[in-house]
């Protein structure tokens, strides 16, 4: 914990992956352990670990990165941040993120600006910015962060660390700050897949306060890496390895390729042809979405509220001056989408795609165990370069959305660099098999 924090006052005025620093109490609490010990049990004793801003913390403040809830101070914990406390470890402090998870560069986060730590004219990616940034610095060994569309993937993959997007389901959603609640699964972003193998195990399993958190046993994920992948069937889509995508990524996860086909895995290539409909269908549903979740921002039950005396005026000046951009846009686009006379010509369509995204999972992992291929089109881009033209920024998500469309688990750990900036290897399995992936990183990693 002491190093954590001289390694954050040395490097993160330049980072800037912490928005909120909890110094004293963490110290504390180290102090504890070393006094006391703690239970033997405890897989995460001392350990330092950062929480994404979206996740609710008591006695903590929670942003979200937005003028909104700048002063929102939680009164319980989030059920993912009782599970790491449970296992001993410690917070540093909250991560910053786009806005209310909203965005691919932490650059829509109305506090800071996140540096890539490979290069700081680059983005480290986003939503989870701040996470996978705090963990590549060397200021944390552990961090959470959540994934709608890709958000700890891609960070993960543009500053070379090791993100699980868990199944649907397999980790509780409660005490996260809802964006898109169909999409939306908390995960964990670490240097090594053991590390994010124990972390994934500490936030997993059914929890009474989220109905769709599953009733399945949590396995001990750290036993599956056993370093033997002979067998494994793996497929390999065309369209991730297409047009669009980087000559330079491409070559890296070709020889990533080569490299789990020596280790005794059997490759073929395979297609998943709706995949060039996951971007515009996860933009009408999770946008959907985010325009009933954040009704709830009104300026009356949390966070920042404007001086007026009319209720209807306080609302909308609450809610101008509290969100930002990218949020507004998010929330008029899923406002129109649900809006009567056009709900079948945008959401029910999407929703539709949505299942044909699936069913092309399904067919893969009929007679496949993974799929593999890059996790972003490219390395990480230079900030400021796509943050006025969204549409591009979107597309970065090209190979991250049809994963939460379908609700399975996928990771992206490092391979290799491009230019001197990390590219990202994405695994994707079937629904919780989470230990396949866990157990063919690894030996990818070794
Ligand atoms: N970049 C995507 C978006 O802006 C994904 C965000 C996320 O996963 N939270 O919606």
């Amino acid at each position: 914990v002491d190093e954590a924090f001289t390694r954050i006052h040395d490097v993160d005025g330049d980072v800037q992956a912490f928005l909120t620093l909890n110094e004293e109490a963490a110290r504390e609490e180290a102090k504890a352990i070393d006094e006391n010990g703690s239970a033997e049990d405890a897989i995460l004793s001392g350990m330092p670990i950062g929480i994404k801003d979206n996740m609710v913390t008591k006695g903590l403040k929670t942003t979200c990165a937005s003028h909104i809830l700048e002063n929102y101070d939680p009164l319980y914990d989030a059920t993912v941040v009782e599970k790491v406390k449970a296992q001993k470890a410690i917070t540093i402090g909250k991560l910053n993120m786009d806005e209310f998870a909203m965005g691919s560069s932490t650059e829509t986060s109305s506090f800071a600006i996140t540096k890539n730590p490979w290069d700081l004219e680059r983005v480290p990616g986003g939503s989870s910015g701040g996470s996978a940034a705090a963990v590549a610095a060397g200021e944390v060994l552990f961090a959470l962060g959540t994934d709608t569309g890709g958000s700890i993937r891609q960070p993960s993959a543009f500053c070379g660390v090791v993100g699980m997007k868990p199944t649907y389901g397999r980790v509780s959603r409660y005490g996260l700050v809802a964006f898109a609640s169909s999409l939306d699964q908390a995960g964990p972003i670490t240097r090594t897949v053991e590390d994010n193998a124990y972390l994934l195990e500490t936030i997993s399993g059914l929890d009474r306060h989220d109905s769709t958190s599953a009733d399945l046993a949590v396995p001990h994920y750290a036993a599956a890496l056993t370093g033997d992948i002979k067998g494994l069937r793996v497929a390999v889509p065309k369209e991730y390895l297409g047009e669009g995508i980087d000559e330079l990524v491409k070559a890296n996860i070709r020889a990533a390729i080569k490299q789990l086909e020596s280790l005794g895995a059997v490759v073929d290539e395979v297609s998943l042809p709706h995949s060039k409909y996951a971007v515009p269908a996860y933009y009408i549903i999770a946008s959907s979405e985010a325009s009933a979740n954040l009704a709830r921002f009104d300026g009356v039950r949390y966070g920042v509220r404007a001086e007026t005396n009319d209720l209807i005026d306080m609302y909308n000046k609450s809610r101008s001056e509290g969100f930002g951009d990218e949020v507004k846009r998010r929330i008029m686009l899923g406002t129109f989408a649900l809006s009567s006379g056009y709900y079948d010509a945008y959401y029910k369509k999407a929703q539709q795609v949505r299942t044909l995204i699936k069913q092309d999972f399904e067919k893969v992992f009929k007679d496949h165990d993974i799929i593999v291929g890059p996790t972003t089109p490219t390395t990480a881009f230079k900030i400021g370069e796509n943050i006025d033209d969204p549409l591009t920024m979107y597309a970065n998500d090209l190979l991250t959305i049809p994963v939460n469309l379908a609700g399975i688990p996928a990771i992206s750990l490092p391979c290799g660099l491009a230019d001197g900036l990390p590219v990202g290897l994405q695994m994707i399995g079937r629904p919780f098999g989470e230990e396949t992936l866990y157990r063919a990183a690894h030996a990818y990693e070794q």
